[in-house]
């Protein structure tokens, strides 16, 4: 056979021999042709190697915490207003930003308008009129204490006696 590091075909073959998917027919033909090829054993050689560190090779298990100490280290290593500088968080945080605006012009605008216009006739009339009767209420109970106060001291006496 030609040499399979020299022909398309017959690379994949030898890669499809270290990766041990050939018929035994095709490895027999091959393992012929490398005996007498030096470049092929070496190339063979190489790719068993890594096929067999592949094969022995088993991955780590993460451990439960993971996530939470790459955070932290994140964390550590970005000051918290350097994400104010990042684009996306700009991006983010400007529609917010702008809606909190909106919403405080909108209560202000609102604000005015319900307090802006002035008060009707009547409702002047109402405020007045009701201020002579809280006053004389007022003035009711600061009777009533002072007769009670007097009351009390004129009382006071006898109750000592
Ligand atoms: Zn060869």
């Amino acid at each position: 056979m030609n040499c399979p590091l020299k022909t398309r075909e017959n690379a994949q073959l030898l890669l499809d021999y270290c990766a041990r998917k050939l018929e035994a027919e095709q490895v027999v033909t091959l393992e012929r042709h490398i005996a007498g090829c030096g470049a092929c054993r070496e190339f063979a050689e190489s790719q068993r190697a890594v096929w067999e560190a592949l094969d022995g090779w088993e991955a780590a298990p993460v451990s439960t915490d993971f996530d939470r100490r790459l955070y932290r280290r994140i964390e550590e290593q970005a000051p918290w207003w350097s994400a104010l500088f990042r684009p996306i968080a700009l991006w983010r945080s400007l529609p917010a930003a702008a809606m909190v605006c909106l919403l405080v012009m909108a209560g202000v605008v609102l604000e005015r308008s319900a307090v802006s216009p002035l008060p009707p006739p009547n409702g002047l009339a109402q405020v007045e009129s009701v201020q002579p009767e809280q006053v004389e209420r007022t003035l009711d109970a600061m009777e009533v204490l002072d007769q009670f106060s007097k009351h009390v001291r004129t009382d006071s006496p006898d109750s000592k006696l």
